[in-house]
């Protein structure tokens, strides 16, 4: 099963990505992370994108996918998180293959602002928490799981984030209608949205 999750910044597309690929036993592909690990020589540049709150260009984005979707893990389907972020990768993904669900995980710019400027990753091990929303560290500063520090993306701050929610909406959304994507109300519990996603996929 191939699967596309669209939502702007902080609409926990990641979090049910993580979930209903391991109820799927699927992959669970995030461009933003793939591109977050990458060392060496394109790092620099890479960063820079990111930080800014800017887009990768397309032809990095689709090198770096086409290399990842050949992974043994990717044998039973994936689940796209964070890719297509516009119309571009959107038709060059037709050219590679069929997707069988587009789900949109809607929240509003309000809502997306709050969890995100509440967000707070490990350095550890990658778990996410939330300051402002749920789950929140017990301990502020320290991951509940292993201990490690709680830092905020580079990112997640005002200027970067109005950039990005900005592309989301006057370049990410066109994908939405390029697709028949079915959309989920992102702004209820982490588990109610989980039962809508697993509904529209039965
Ligand atoms: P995310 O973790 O999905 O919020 O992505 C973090 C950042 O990675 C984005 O703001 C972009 O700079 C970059 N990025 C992730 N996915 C893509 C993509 N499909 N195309 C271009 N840039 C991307």
């Amino acid at each position: 099963m191939r699967l596309i999750f669209v939502g702007p910044q902080g609409s926990g597309k990641g979090t049910q990505a993580d979930i209903i690929s391991k109820k799927l036993k699927i992959a669970h592909i995030s461009t933003g992370d793939l591109l977050r690990n990458i060392s060496g020589g394109l790092k620099e540049e890479v960063d820079s994108y990111i930080d800014h709150g800017n887009l990768v260009p397309d032809d990095l984005i689709l090198r770096i996918l086409n290399e990842r979707i050949i992974e043994k893990d990717c044998d039973e389907g994936f689940i796209l998180d964070g890719f297509p972020r516009n119309l571009v990768q959107a038709k060059e993904l037709d050219n590679i293959m069929d997707v069988d669900e587009v789900i949109e995980i809607d929240v509003s710019d309000k809502e997306s602002v709050k969890r995100i400027s509440g967000r707070r990753g490990c350095v550890s091990c990658g778990a996410i928490f939330n300051v402002e929303t749920s789950p929140r560290p017990i301990t502020p500063g320290v991951c509940d799981r292993c201990g490690g520090d709680l830092t905020q993306r580079k990112d997640d701050n005002e200027t970067a984030l109005k950039k990005r929610l900005e592309t989301y909406h006057k370049e990410t959304k066109k994908i939405l209608s390029h697709y028949k994507s079915v959309k989920v109300n992102g702004e209820q519990d982490i588990e109610k949205v989980t039962e809508d996603i697993l509904k529209i996929l039965k």
